[in-house]
């Protein structure tokens, strides 16, 4: 069944239209897929205007900080839409989320031209992640400029934030001494930008050092894009100092990977990434689902755990029994 009038309601903008349309793809009642997925296809052609911004870092650096701040100024001082989207992989296991406290981002959140959405709970990364596709998808048909995916800087999430977004940013703050804050190497690699946070009062010093620890690192890495050279900058969410700057540079960023046919190289990819991982959910889903799987999934996963199976020989028997009727 496909939704013409929630469709158009969420061309135009309507904040209540994208809560619903959001609320029907996060749903896993299969009736609810049905309908969403007609509305993602109805929305397809509507996607794509939003400049789409990872922004990662580890809890603590300032990133719900930063993200009101950064919102606001692209709001108000440079009238656009802006979306907030999460991947929090963690909250699939506290049933918590980065999002979900009310309090964050109270002012961006209640700004007219500012949508807000926490991270989808329940399931798997891949799950999540899937979800968080189908939401920046409907954000863009709401006409949102930019979308701004948050992820916690602890591993995988990163990956999965990078491969759906444009241009991605490492948010850091100054650490004690010169190691860099436990931000893993791959992480930094996927990084177009890496933001400097908390450069103000008594950390000031602290996070000029920490800019100049993060540019030398950056010289030592492989760059992501031949475009672009990623670069670190300073900012203070706390008293705006280089919040203006960021939204520039995501502009240069994005004109060069465009002026070198990278920016659409980057789209076809999310696209590619998207596909692959939908179908790999779907068919594991298929998988767990078939009855002649889930009578012998408990006792072959117990014979690996207590090393009597070989893991290779366990998924041997479960392709037979998924592909026996
Ligand atoms: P998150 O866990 O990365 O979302 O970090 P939060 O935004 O919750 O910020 C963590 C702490 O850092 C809070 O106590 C903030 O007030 C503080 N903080 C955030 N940005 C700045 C900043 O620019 N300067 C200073 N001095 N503190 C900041």
């Amino acid at each position: 069944m496909s939704h013409p009038s929630l469709a158009n309601r969420v061309r135009q903008g309507d904040r209540a239209a994208l809560a619903k349309a959001i609320t029907l793809v996060e749903s896993t009642r299969p009736d609810h897929r049905m309908q969403a997925t007609a509305l993602l296809d109805e929305l397809t052609p509507d996607s794509g205007g939003a400049l789409r911004v990872g922004i990662s870092g580890t809890p603590g650096v300032g990133k719900s900080t930063f993200i009101e701040v950064f919102g606001l100024h692209l709001v108000n001082e440079q009238q656009l839409r802006v979306a907030v989207l999460a991947v929090d992989p963690s909250s699939t296991r506290h049933g918590g989320s980065i999002l979900g406290d009310k309090t964050r981002m109270a002012d961006l959140a209640r700004h007219g031209s500012a949508f807000i959405r926490p991270t989808p709970s329940g399931g798997t990364l891949g799950g999540v992640a899937r979800r968080t596709r189908e939401v920046l998808l409907l954000c863009e048909a709401a006409r949102y400029d930019v979308v701004l995916v948050e992820t916690v800087g602890v591993g995988q999430s990163e990956t999965a934030v990078a491969r759906m977004t444009d241009v991605f940013t490492l948010l850091v703050a100054p650490g004690g001494g010169d190691e860099l804050q436990g931000v893993k190497r791959g992480i930094m690699e996927l990084a177009d930008l890496v933001v400097v946070n908390k450069c103000d009062g008594n950390l000031e010093q602290a996070a000029r050092m920490t800019l100049g620890d993060y540019s030398s690192a950056l010289r030592l890495l492989r760059p992501r894009s031949t475009a672009w050279v990623p670069v670190a900058m300073p900012v203070s969410a706390l008293t705006g100092l280089g919040v203006a700057d960021v939204w520039d540079r995501l502009q240069e960023i994005r004109s060069a990977l465009e002026r070198s046919g990278e920016f659409a190289l980057r789209r076809a990819e999310q696209s590619r990434t998207w596909m692959w991982d939908e179908l790999s959910e779907r068919v594991l889903s298929q998988l767990r689902s078939h009855p002649g799987v889930a009578a012998v999934l408990a006792s072959l996963e117990h014979e690996v755990m207590t090393g009597t199976r070989s893991p290779g020989s366990a998924v041997d028997l479960l392709m037979q029994a998924w592909s026996a009727t």
